[in-house]
């Protein structure tokens, strides 16, 4: 059994794993039958989209903007209100994550279960984990309206993926710690200089008092480092 979360994976592999040609778009709403998949993508200059809150559990993800709707060049997205629905009155991305958060808190439906991949640098990519999708937030964001999904690290996920082995609750490594880290590493084990099957490994587990919240426990290590690590401490 191998846990997969913070594993290290390309483009290609994170396609093959969700059984799909491309994968475009950052929601995908009940992608499958199982759950549903967000992508997550920093832009270098923005604040952090995918704030970790301090439970170390629990992410904020910022909603998708409104698509295209003229061909002005000057045409920009992030001067309209994100939107619920399009023209049509079909719901968006948005709109589908919005209905899955209503209906659970009216007790109609369980938790919409989203499956997080973050983009660590073009090419590199990590599964962060399964979330729960418990609530969401419109709010004002400079000078427009914009959603935030709070999303909570998930329990079920050893159900929907026979590969994981039964995770302790871990909290989340944030994305700019994993950037820093892969820099620092320079996408190599630290142990054997492996460049395949990568994973980022807390040093120090949380049960024993480490934090994710710094580069100083936080490394690469190739399956092999990785499994023999965790032999160790159980
Ligand atoms: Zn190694």
């Amino acid at each position: 059994m191998k846990k997969i979360q913070d594993d290290i994976i390309s483009y290609r592999e994170m396609c093959d794993i969700e059984n799909v040609q491309t994968l475009q778009r950052g929601m995908n709403f009940r992608m499958n039958q199982k759950y549903s998949v967000i992508l997550m993508s920093q832009r270098s200059n923005a604040p952090y989209i995918d704030k970790v809150h301090a439970d170390g559990l629990t992410i904020e993800y910022e909603g998708h903007d409104v698509s295209r709707i003229t061909n002005e060049p000057a045409y920009n997205p992030k001067q309209y209100d994100q939107s619920e629905k399009l023209p049509s009155g079909k719901l968006t991305q948005n709109g589908f994550f919005i209905k899955a958060v209503k209906e659970f808190k009216k007790s109609m439906a369980n938790p919409e279960l989203v499956k997080i991949y973050e983009k660590v640098f073009p090419g590199v990519w990590s599964l962060k984990g399964y979330f729960d999708l418990i609530d969401y937030r419109n709010v004002r964001d400079e000078k427009r309206n914009v959603f935030r999904f709070i999303l909570k690290l998930s329990n079920r996920q050893e159900n929907y993926d026979s590969k994981v082995a039964k995770i302790e609750h871990t909290r989340l490594i944030p994305s700019e710690v994993k950037r820093e880290v892969w820099k620092r590493d320079d996408g190599k084990c630290v142990i054997c200089g492996d460049t395949k099957n990568l994973h980022f490994d807390h040093d120090l587990p949380f049960s024993k008092g480490g934090t994710s919240l710094s580069t100083k426990n936080v490394r690469l290590l190739c399956m092999r480092h990785n499994l023999q690590k965790s032999d160790k401490i159980i």
